[in-house]
């Protein structure tokens, strides 16, 4: 069967080799099936092994749903009655997770911190300092939207020294940049099967610690669907996820993660780097510059300035490149005027060159002058 190739520089879903893609197309299964819990078995201590987790101390818990479903489900369910939750606040990702604290009335501190550089430790020390009831830390590991690095170690540090659960949205970062659940001072963390691991959507992971889940049993439920010990009691008791799963991306998902050990958590963060690489040197030759400095992001998203040209236009680049088999895509609200490159997924620097060419000549074609210019 041929499948047409796309490469996608958009923050995910990723591209995905046609294995994993081939590997959806299986019997039709009941997944109330012991067969198919045993699957899904396999993949849970895969995914905890993925950022080096001890079996015995942590877990990973399926939902249905895109990566946003973990943010929300972590938020709604590890939060105790009476305590606070600290939203490290300094992107696109983090104001989501602000969003969801108000939706449900959660009781937190929105930390609003810049949004072009990692979030400012001091500031994070004091507003723990200040606030004592303070029961959960969430921050954004890469915000994607500008592709910044927060530093997760150091912020799990400053949690874990008030007492506080250290949360992490890992979700554009887990099976590409290597995490090491515990000595990133990490409780819990999250991501979707379509970004880093490279498989499809629809299937999302919270990887935690099973003593805090066992623990938040009597907290408040705030949700019927989306509650994080109903989930891992469910999977500890049957094996199966308690509403129905998406059972071919599951298929998918395992697949994925055999390519993942095949190809090596080295060698991969190598590849996904080679990528980011040939992005920067192709927008430099070009005269683009970047949102973030370069030693400031998390090496998986460019940010980039529109230029200044008149003649420049994100959609007609955008389309001129999408009918070629390349998709960017567009920057976020809060970081405006830009747009985004990104080396999730499976592609190589080749892809890049070859997408840079295309983009070289859709610059052409929308009479863009080279170098880009910009009036500030
Ligand atoms: C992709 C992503 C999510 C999830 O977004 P969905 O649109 O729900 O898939 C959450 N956090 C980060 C940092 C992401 O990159």
């Amino acid at each position: 069967m041929e499948i047409k190739r796309n490469i996608l520089l958009n923050p995910g879903p990723a591209t995905t080799t046609d294995t994993v893609k081939l590997a959806q197309l299986v019997p039709d299964i009941c997944p109330r099936e012991r067969e198919f819990a045993g699957l899904m078995a396999g993949l849970r201590e895969d995914l905890v092994r993925v950022v080096h987790g001890n079996p015995a101390q942590y877990t990973a818990v399926l939902f249905c749903g895109s990566g946003t479903l973990c943010m929300d489900v972590c938020l709604n369910s590890l939060l105790p009655e009476g305590k606070k939750a600290l939203i490290v606040h300094n992107g696109a990702y983090s104001a989501r997770a602000v969003e969801i604290c108000r939706s449900y009335g959660l009781p937190h501190i929105d930390l609003a911190l810049p949004y072009d550089r990692p979030a400012d430790l001091a500031a994070v020390e004091e507003a723990l300092r200040a606030n004592s009831d303070v029961a959960l830390v969430y921050a954004t590991h890469n915000e994607t939207g500008t592709g910044l690095l927060n530093p997760v170690r150091e912020l799990g540090a400053l949690a874990h020294a008030c007492g506080a659960v250290f949360v992490t949205d890992t979700t554009s970062t887990y099976a590409m940049r290597p995490i090491h659940i515990e000595e990133d001072n990490i409780d819990f963390c999250m991501a979707s099967a379509q970004k880093g691991l490279m498989a499809m959507t629809g299937l999302s992971f919270v990887i935690g610690r099973r003593d805090l889940i066992e623990a938040s049993k009597d907290y408040p439920r705030r949700s019927y669907y989306a509650n994080l010990f109903r989930q891992y009691d469910c999977f500890e008791r049957t094996g199966e996820i308690e509403f129905t799963p998406p059972v071919q991306t599951v298929y998918a998902a395992i697949q994925a993660m055999k390519e993942y050990w095949a190809e090596g958590e080295q060698a991969k963060w190598a590849r996904h780097s080679q990528v980011m690489e040939a992005i920067h040197a192709g927008l430099e030759a070009l005269g683009f510059r970047e949102a973030i400095r370069g030693e400031w992001q998390a090496g998986l998203v460019a940010a980039v300035r529109c230029p200044d040209d008149p003649n420049w236009s994100f959609e007609r680049v955008h389309d001129y490149c999408y009918a070629r088999g390349f998709t960017i895509y567009p920057g976020k609200a809060g970081t405006a005027g830009t747009f985004r490159l990104c080396a999730l997924g499976a592609i190589g620097a080749g892809d890049i060159e070859d997408f840079f060419a295309v983009f070289r000549q859709a610059l052409d074609a929308c009479g863009v002058a080279l170098p880009v210019r910009y009036d500030r």
